[in-house]
């Protein structure tokens, strides 16, 4: 039997996101924009699904750009705010941040010759916010800081990050793909210009996500064409894979509710008992991000003598599936970068084992995974 811990890196969609696709690879396989019956019925799915994104996310529908996914969000949510809204050529960021915004940034360094401020991070991947209000300058167009972090869960004071960088007159970017489901993603929450999401991350298949953009700001397309997405992005809409997001975000509780914070809780306290569990069977482990400010379904640790990819190994020879820091790192030999961001030496971040739960994982699987931790830690200390 398989424990599938690694929802961080992908989840299963959900039969809901799946059935509500299905008649738009079918049946109803109109192109929305054609002006017939089939593109009519076609436009009007799209249209409800952006609808009903924009009404989990408490925005206006014409704010949703539908995207191949969380990659694809970023590039736009970073790029396209970034060229359209020149205040200046400056950008702030984090190390830690997804390699979607890394390269994003880079792009704009190499290419349109922006400037960037990394801010510093502590031990748990906490940014320093009296630093960002020192590094925010006239001619800042853009901060991008992540909610939560996909490697070490630590999550992001994004608020308080929108307000100061308001106060600048700087735009703030905000990639959220990890929070979906978890924490509250909602814009008036968040106070940010622009929110990344992918579908694979919470039920809708790989290959779809939204951006969010706030109406008033201009986007520069990195696709262009026939103007579809308002002229954001073009290319005939994924209309099935829309539905299928839309489906899968509103199957989740909405951002703040009574259900979403017990859940909240529930969850977190199993993550407590499970991570106090696994440095108590590992004693040369530690664990990663913050302890308080973090994802309830995030628990990584670093094993000291144990690498990484041989601990995977072993524990997936017992049924447990879960990943070395980041789904882009794993295969990779290379130290997770996010770990090295904040600190962690390079021999210790190849260590690094990230156990990602959904929201069916329960005590009875985390206590099987701490048993055949158990044994993985026996046959690799032989
Ligand atoms: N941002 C974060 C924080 C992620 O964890 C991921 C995927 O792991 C992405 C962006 C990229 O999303 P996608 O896989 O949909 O391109």
């Amino acid at each position: 039997m398989n424990i599938y811990l690694d929802y961080a890196a992908t989840s299963p969609v959900s039969t809901e996101a799946l059935e509500s696709a299905w008649p738009w690879l079918s049946g109803d396989f109109g192109n929305p924009s054609s002006q017939n019956e089939l593109g009519f019925r076609a436009h009007s799915a799209l249209e409800n699904s952006r609808q009903a994104v924009a009404a989990f996310l408490g925005c206006r529908a014409n704010e949703i750009t539908f995207t191949s996914g969380g990659t694809e969000a970023d590039n736009l949510g970073i790029i396209g705010l970034a060229l359209a809204n020149k205040r200046g050529k400056h950008i702030i960021s984090a190390k830690s941040e997804h390699e979607a915004v890394l390269a994003s940034i880079d792009y704009l360094v190499r290419l349109h010759d922006f400037e960037v401020t990394w801010l510093s991070l502590d031990s748990t991947g906490m940014i320093d916010l009296s630093e960002l209000a020192a590094a925010l300058r006239d001619d800042t167009t853009l901060v991008s800081l992540m909610l939560a972090n996909n490697e070490i869960g630590s999550v992001h004071p994004i608020f308080e990050v929108s307000k100061l960088a308001h106060e600048r007159g700087a735009l703030v970017h905000c990639d959220a793909v990890q929070a979906v489901g978890w924490l509250d993603i909602s814009i008036p929450a968040l106070g940010v210009d622009a929110l990344s999401l992918s579908g694979h991350k919470f039920g809708a298949p790989k290959g779809v996500g939204a951006l969010y953009s706030r109406g008033r700001f201009a986007i520069e397309p990195l696709i262009h064409g026939g103007g579809q997405e308002f002229g954001r992005r073009s290319g005939t809409e994924n209309v099935a894979f829309a539905v299928a997001f839309a489906t899968a975000l509103e199957a989740l509780h909405q951002p703040g509710s009574l259900l979403q914070r017990q859940h909240t809780r529930e969850v977190s306290s199993m993550r407590d008992g499970f991570v106090f569990a696994v440095l108590e069977t590992v004693p040369s482990s530690t664990f990663t991000g913050h302890r308080a400010q973090r994802l309830p379904n995030i628990a990584s640790f670093t094993f000291a003598n144990f690498s990484g990819e041989a601990m995977l190994l072993e524990l997936e020879k017992q049924g447990v599936i879960c990943s070395s820091g980041s789904a882009c790192a794993a295969g990779n030999d290379a130290p997770s970068h996010v770990l090295m961001a904040i600190g962690v030496k390079a021999e210790v971040a190849q260590t690094a084992v990230r156990f990602s739960f959904g929201h069916q994982t329960n005590p009875d699987e985390l206590n099987l995974v701490i048993r055949a931790l158990g044994t993985a830690v026996r046959a690799l200390s032989k």
